[in-house]
């Protein structure tokens, strides 16, 4: 059958792998993961054995030297089945990203190859309590000390906060005029100034451990800079949201994916002992279905176009890369309000334990509130639309 993001052999053939792991080691954790808002660390474990952390470094660095569109089906494969573990390696591939458009991170080869190894995690550390979700506007500052630079940060959100071995994070130059000339820097999780805050307690991703870290009197040295002095924002806009949107938006679609599936299994096993008949009889059910399938099937049509217009280099792949991830978090949302309605209390009391429609509807929830938020992107969109600046 056609994939909707249009894969090669090869992309294809990584993606059955990724399926097979995702049943056979991600989803059995998952549940547990949820409950007691844990890191999936066997799941991120067997990503990097499966040479999955390095799928988009370079083959001649060992990585598997592939592109958006089997990033795309791989971060489906793992949304469907842990939307925590998922959204650690939409984090970790989108900072990797970072990193390989660096032209100024000293031993930046050498650190993709571990990443490649599977040995290294990384992840985006953007966000700050000053800014809350306008992430494009860093308030913390490198201030010029030496050949180097020293600074301090409210980080208010970083996946993997407490597990990644580096942040790509953001601050501003020194003397910036505006937040906007920042500097994405590499920051090693081993410094001592670097403090994780334990135990994040979410809604939903409870086991992305997406904790404030604060960052104090670091020391930043030019071979640590991954994108020129002032030049930050480009990263973030030409390099880092690309990635990101498109992951986030696949991620979404795996949660779809599994609403749908759990749902289509639900209404097929489950009945009324008095009238003999089962939930599928009630055509008011099979709608609800049939809305959740088609959803969910526009959404993936339109990352599939995204993915199109990306590799074409169109003028117009920075719209469909916004598009995308709006389509894809409103279809998370509605599809999995329509599998809680359309499967009842079986699903509002967790007694789903194999069809798990209330873990998809709190996680479907996490990409709406993540910057760029849907408000972000209705705006952002209406401007791109009318020919205005983002910022
Ligand atoms: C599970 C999870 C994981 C995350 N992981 C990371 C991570 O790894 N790295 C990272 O850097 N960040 C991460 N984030 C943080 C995220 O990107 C946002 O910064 C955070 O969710 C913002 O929350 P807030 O309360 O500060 O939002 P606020 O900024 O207070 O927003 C409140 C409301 O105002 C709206 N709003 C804000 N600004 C505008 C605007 N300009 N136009 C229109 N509406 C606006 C928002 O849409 C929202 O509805 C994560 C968030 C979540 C939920």
């Amino acid at each position: 059958m056609p994939h909707p993001y249009a894969l090669d052999d090869k992309s294809a053939a990584l993606t059955t792998r990724t399926a097979t792991l995702a049943d056979d080691v991600v989803a059995r954790h998952s549940a547990e993961v949820d409950r007691n808002a844990r890191f999936p660390v066997e799941s991120v474990a067997a990503l990097g054995s499966a040479g999955l952390l390095g799928l988009c470094v370079p083959s001649d660095l060992g990585g598997l030297g592939q592109g958006p569109r089997a990033f795309c089906a791989v971060a489906e494969e793992l949304g469907r089945a842990c939307a925590s573990t998922a959204m650690v390696f939409v984090m970790h591939t989108s900072a990797t990203q970072a990193i390989i458009s660096s032209q100024s991170l000293g031993d930046r080869d050498a650190l993709l190859a571990e990443i490649a190894k599977g040995a290294h995690l990384t992840t985006l550390a953007l966000s700050e309590k000053g800014s809350r979700s306008q992430f494009w506007a860093p308030v913390s500052k490198l201030t010029a000390r030496g050949e180097g630079f020293v600074t301090n940060a409210a980080k208010s959100w970083v996946t993997s906060a407490n597990h990644a071995d580096s942040y790509v994070t953001s601050a501003q130059m020194p003397d910036a005029k505006s937040p906007l000339e920042s500097t994405i820097y590499l920051a090693h999780t081993a410094a001592n100034e670097i403090r994780p805050q334990p135990g994040f307690d979410g809604l939903g991703l409870r086991g992305n451990d997406s904790a404030p870290v604060s960052i104090e009197n670091l020391t930043v040295a030019r071979r640590d800079l991954v994108s020129e002095l002032g030049k930050g924002a480009d990263t973030m806009l030409q390099v880092i949201l690309p990635w990101f949107a498109i992951g986030t938006a696949a991620m979404a679609h795996g949660l779809c994916r599994a609403a749908v599936g759990a749902t289509a299994h639900h209404l097929s096993s489950t009945g009324f002992e008095h009238t003999g008949t089962s939930l599928r009889d009630l055509p008011q059910l099979r709608a609800r279905l049939a809305q959740m399938s088609v959803r969910t099937e526009a959404s993936r049509a339109l990352l599939g176009r995204a993915l199109a217009e990306i590799e074409a280099g169109t003028p117009e792949a920075p719209l469909f890369v916004l598009s995308t991830r709006k389509a894809a978090l409103e279809a998370a949302l509605e599809v999995t309000d329509l599998a809680l309605k359309a499967c009842g209390g079986a699903a509002f009391s967790r007694q789903m334990p194999s069809a798990p429609i209330e873990r998809l509807f709190r996680d479907a929830r996490a990409g709406w509130v993540m910057a760029p938020t849907v408000d972000h992107l209705d705006d952002f969109i209406g401007k791109a639309l009318t020919g205005l600046p983002l910022f």
